[in-house]
């Protein structure tokens, strides 16, 4: 059986928000808060989408979201992960790389044998 990989346009969107993510927060601190964070929205997000319509008499009306919201969540999710596989989070020591300066090497899945 194939296994399907991630779609390149996934891994690109992905990418694309790690190195948003680093300019804007180059620091990398709370980078375990910001996944926590993510999930959240993300949670948020799928939850409020598959909701109803709004019959509340609430002022402000509740915002609506939708699948491009579900998956602009779920890559800063993603985009959180990679951030804390290639830094690590500085809060949390066991987390952080032996060598930063030399990135990712032999993390690969386990050939079959
Ligand atoms: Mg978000």
């Amino acid at each position: 059986m194939e296994i399907k990989v991630p779609e390149p346009i996934t891994i690109d969107a992905i990418s694309a928000e790690v190195a948003r993510a680093r300019h804007k927060f180059p620091n990398g601190k709370y980078l375990l808060a910001a996944l926590v964070e993510e999930v959240g929205e993300l949670s948020q997000a799928m939850m409020e989408a598959s909701r109803g319509p709004d019959v509340s008499h609430a002022r402000q009306p509740r915002k609506r979201y939708d699948r491009d919201d579900i998956i602009m969540e779920a890559i800063q999710v993603a985009a959180m992960a990679i951030r804390i596989i290639e830094e690590g989070d500085p809060d949390f020591p066991a987390s952080l790389p032996p060598r930063p300066d030399i990135g990712p090497t032999d993390w690969g899945p386990e050939e079959d044998t």
